[in-house]
């Protein structure tokens, strides 16, 4: 089976995808390409995410020396009460949404990425999420925080000062809304999480992990559509970055440095991806069924310069894939070891 094309199940999104490994048993074609390496300077005068420079409206940064954060100058959620914009049939809904977008820039240096900050860095970037969840998840008209990333002029970032954003939402995302749904149909089914049983069974057959540590596990899923998606899981049932002991916050620390080195050794590029954590819902209600975990989706597929596109069938009928979650996680695991541009 694993070499003819068949369809795997995503049970968090109830979607699948088409696996064509057949296509993919040509020898690999992967190449370092000739791309020159960022040399960012360690302060930009021109970025507006660099300490002490001026942001759009005229604010200024202040002196920051660790993380910082700042509600976005283009916002694409307002917390202001507006009426929902009249409609006067059901084919043509729409809701008003109230909420806020925050921008946490991870240190005040312009040139260092997740992979190269060292672990007290990352541990306080991770504080740092959890704080403005609590923050924003606290104000009552908020029902669910997103925690993203957004790496590379490929994915569309448009400053290359490592940062990521919260974005706090009144209603549940379809992402998350979709994962709900699944997470409490398997519970109530089976009386255990459906990441937590997963776990056990990767734990298992260990051919798509790629590092465990004492509190969390990063693997390629099984469903993975993007050729090196990675999936990072909680060891324990926690459903937010708020239950994280200290110890826990020290393992994610850990596995997202691990995760972020590999990728940028694969091609030895810094590496584009978008990544998020999925926290349950703030709607008031426990949530056994939800396990705390990142998605990290990247679009790199051969090399720096090729990408996987999704189009054609992915577009109009379901995602597709070549080579397996289970070849990726081979080529990945090796990878963590050093960073390659710090050997
Ligand atoms: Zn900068
Ligand atoms: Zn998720």
């Amino acid at each position: 089976m694993s070499n003819s094309p068949h369809r795997r199940f995503n049970p968090l999104t109830g979607e699948w995808v088409l696996v064509s490994p057949h296509r993919a048993k040509r020898p690999w074609l992967g190449q370092v390409e000739e791309s020159p390496l960022e040399n960012l300077p360690k302060y930009d005068p021109t970025c507006y995410l660099c300490p002490r420079n001026e942001r759009a409206g005229g604010l200024s940064n202040p002196d920051y020396s660790s993380t910082f954060v700042f509600d976005n100058d283009f916002s694409a959620l307002l917390p202001d009460e507006v009426p929902a914009p009249a409609s006067d049939h059901p084919l043509l809904a729409s809701v008003s949404e109230r909420g806020l977008c925050r921008v946490v820039c991870f240190s005040p240096r312009h040139d260092l990425t997740l992979p190269e900050l060292d672990h007290a860095s990352i541990e306080n970037i991770i504080n740092t999420w959890t704080e403005q969840t609590i923050e924003l998840s606290a104000k009552d008209y908020i029902h669910y925080v997103q925690v993203f990333e957004n790496k590379g002029a490929m994915m569309g970032c448009s400053n290359p000062h490592p940062h990521s954003q919260v974005w706090a939402s009144e209603h549940i995302p379809n992402e998350p809304a979709k994962e709900l749904q699944h997470q409490k149909a398997y519970f109530h089914e089976h009386g255990h999480a459906l990441l937590a049983d997963y776990l056990v069974e990767e734990h298992k057959r260990k051919e798509r992990i790629l590092f465990i540590n004492e509190h969390f596990t990063a693997l390629i899923p099984y469903w993975a559509v993007w050729p090196f998606e990675i999936l990072l899981v909680a060891h324990r049932s926690a459903a937010y970055l708020a239950d994280l002991t200290s110890s826990e916050v020290s393992a994610l620390a850990d596995i997202l440095k691990r995760v972020t080195t590999c990728y940028d050794n694969l091609f030895e590029i810094s590496f584009p991806y978008s990544m998020g954590f999925h926290q349950a819902p703030f709607d008031s209600q426990p949530h056994p069924e939800w396990v705390l975990h990142a998605h990290f989706y990247p679009p790199l597929l051969r090399s720096a310069t090729v990408r996987k596109f999704m189009v054609g069938y992915e577009m109009l009928a379901m995602p597709q894939r070549d080579i397996t979650p289970e070849s990726a996680a081979d080529r990945l695991r090796s990878l963590s070891d050093l960073h390659y541009r710090h050997p």
